[in-house]
């Protein structure tokens, strides 16, 4: 335990996804080292990304805009929708080059250990996306794990009814982690080799 700001630093760094008590003391003395302009342009971004970035109105992807960056593409193909649980998946899912439709971002998994059923998630927002028949395939793109299968077999069971393709990535991902860590060629190729969901 130190004391005052350095113990508020370790504490406010400890509860960061990932990072534990040790972890939390060693950045905490790293910026205590650090030269102050690093530090500042550290915090001055913490704030600033909080003051200007939202989520998309549309698909719940993080956006400077009303909309994001992909949502405004003229672009894109406007037939299919690609559902992750977080942001960093349509970054590493854009990443194989794969894939030309839109997202839609449900920001999390259903879980109900912690307590995260489908009412804390954006699933609601998906209907309105498919209502007007445009979109006529659905891909779930959900992490491959238990949390991620869970939330794709619910989905796949809400659009069952929905005159759409409803399809899930192909099996070779590391089962258990997270789609962000699939490498690209393996998630490029999980993508190419979707098949209809409940298959
Ligand atoms: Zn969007």
């Amino acid at each position: 335990m130190y004391e005052g700001v350095v113990q508020d630093l370790i504490d406010e760094l400890g509860r960061l996804p990932g990072v534990g008590p040790k972890s939390a003391q060693r950045i905490a003395f790293h910026l205590l080292a650090a030269d102050p302009v690093d530090v500042r342009r550290l915090a001055h971004v913490l704030v600033e990304v909080k003051e200007r970035v939202r989520f998309c109105s549309v698909c719940g992807n993080v956006a400077e805009e009303e909309q994001c960056r992909i949502c405004r593409d003229p672009r894109r193909d406007l037939s299919s929708i690609c559902v992750v649980e977080e942001s960093k998946d349509v970054v590493a899912i854009e990443r194989t080059r794969e894939y030309r439709g839109r997202y839609h971002v449900l920001g999390g998994a259903i879980s109900p250990i912690d307590g995260i059923g489908p009412d804390d998630l954006r699933v609601r927002e998906l209907m309105p996306r498919l209502a007007d028949g445009t979109v006529t395939e659905v891909i779930l793109a959900t992490d491959p794990n238990i949390e991620g299968d869970a939330t794709a077999a619910y989905l796949s069971r809400f659009l069952k009814d929905m005159d759409l393709r409803v399809t899930r990535l192909a099996s070779g991902l590391p089962v258990g982690g997270d789609l962000e860590y699939a490498d690209e060629v393996t998630l490029g190729r999980a993508f190419a080799g979707r098949r209809n969901a409940g298959d």
